[in-house]
Order: C-alpha cells, then structure tokens, then sequence
C-alpha cells in the first residue's frame, strides 16, 4: 500500500515574514495523515528547515546542482541542501525545462546528483498542449522518464518520487481530468514494472497542475495518483490542508 505525498512548491513567492506566517498555519493546523512536504525558495530553506523541527513536515529544494562543488555560480549543491535538512529536491520542472532551458540529459544529471547524495529527486514529468494535441503525451513523458532511467537505472526510483504535470494545466486553472491524469499515471507505472515491478509498484507518482482543494479529492481518489505537488494553492496554509486532508 503507497502512501500519499502532497508537495507544495512555492516557486519564487513570499517573503521571510510570510512564509514564517505560513509555516505556521500549516503546522497548527489539521493536516490529516498523508505525507507532506514544502518546497521553499532557497534563500529561506534554513529557516524553514529549522521550523519544521519534529513537525513531521518535509523539506524540499526546487531544484539541486547537478556538480558536486565548484564554479558553478547560482546554483546549489546537493551536500548543501542535505545541510539543510532537505529530504526531497525537484528536478525538471517545467518552468526550469522551458524558461532556463533544462534538457532531458541535464535534468537527468540533477536526478543522479540528487540519488547519490541521498536526496529524494521528486522528477516532473509531462506535455505541452500541443504535444497532447498531437497525442504524444505518452511519448514525451516516455522520453523524460528514459532520460533518468539511462542516468540512474530503475532502482533509483526506490528513492524518488515522480510527478506528472501536463504543462498546460500548470498554473493556468486548466486541470487535466481524473481520467487523463490516471492514464498517464498507469501508463508510467507499467512501464516502469517492465523493469522492476516492486519498485513500480511502491513508487509514489504525484500529479501536478492547477490541483486545489475543489479537485483534489477527485484526482487523489484515481488508483494509481498518490499525492499531489501543489503549486499556487500551497501558498494558503488552509487550502493545501484541505488538500492534505483529501489525500489522507
Ligand atoms: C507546479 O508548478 O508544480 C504546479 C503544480 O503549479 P500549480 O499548482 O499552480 O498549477
């Protein structure tokens, strides 16, 4: 039986004094039994870290360099956020793979750095419109997995966590049906049994993409979504518990 993980990804929002705020009222609040985890801009991973002391509250990083040290200015090392308290890092997501130019390859490296070091790579994964338009979904998010699998093999992904998210559904309020999310969801986790079916089978696989607490329910109730990474409704403290609620 997987447990259910809800990510909340803040992207570059807030301030020290509002994510303190927020931090709080998730912690104080009622947050039923599924796994949770929050993904602070860098500059506020510490602190938040030191926050989330004995919450039971996960940490995560947006992203993890995929060097171990070194001149690689604006990034951050994976032994740096194991520093932190990171247990999660996400790799390629869509707005790293779109605006700063992330290739299959690059993110795949992330991945391996973020396996070797100990951190959790949670992978996004998923299509642009017109890519599902033109019914390659499948194929893209094929491509991307494949990437990290030639990096990494399939027992890496005892250890992470993969996301899908269509890019047209990502910060838009254009959710992709329970039907079409649980489709690709299956489809990932077959494929992956073809390599190892144990693994396949434990591996939480997160959807992504305008979840909020009037859809969550729906989506979290499809065999094969285990959790969410939620994006703007993670910035309201009681909106992403009533998503973890729906997900316990
Ligand atoms: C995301 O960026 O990972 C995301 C899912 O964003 P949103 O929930 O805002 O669509």
């Amino acid at each position: 039986m997987r447990s259910s993980l809800i990510a909340g990804n803040w992207k570059m929002n807030g301030s020290l004094e509002s994510v303190t705020a927020l931090v709080d009222g998730i912690k104080s609040g009622d947050r039923g039994n599924a796994e949770l985890a929050v993904c602070p801009p860098s500059v506020f991973l510490m602190k938040i870290g030191g926050m989330l002391a004995e919450s039971g509250i996960a940490l995560g990083a947006q992203n993890v360099c995929q060097h171990a040290a070194g001149a690689y200015t604006g990034e951050i090392a994976a032994s740096m956020l194991k520093e932190a308290g990171c247990r999660y890092a996400i790799v390629g997501h869509s707005e790293r793979r779109s605006i700063y130019g992330e290739s299959d390859a690059m993110v795949a490296a992330r991945f391996q750095m973020a396996i070797e070091s100990g951190i959790e790579p949670i992978l996004c994964v998923g299509e642009t419109l017109e890519e599902r338009q033109q019914e390659k979904t499948i194929e893209v998010v094929n491509r991307q997995i494949d990437a990290a699998l030639a990096a990494s093999g399939i027992d890496a992904f005892a250890k992470a966590v993969i996301a899908y998210e269509p890019v047209w559904a990502i910060g838009t309020g254009q959710v992709a049906t329970p039907e079409q999310a649980q489709d690709v969801h299956a489809s990932i986790r077959q494929k992956l049994a073809g390599l190892n079916a144990e693994v396949a089978d434990q591996l939480q696989i997160l959807y992504g993409g305008s979840m909020n607490p009037g859809n969550a329910a729906e989506l979290l109730a499809q065999p094969d979504i285990d959790g969410g990474l939620i994006g703007g409704a993670s910035l309201k403290a009681d909106d992403f518990l009533t998503i973890c609620k729906a997900a316990s």
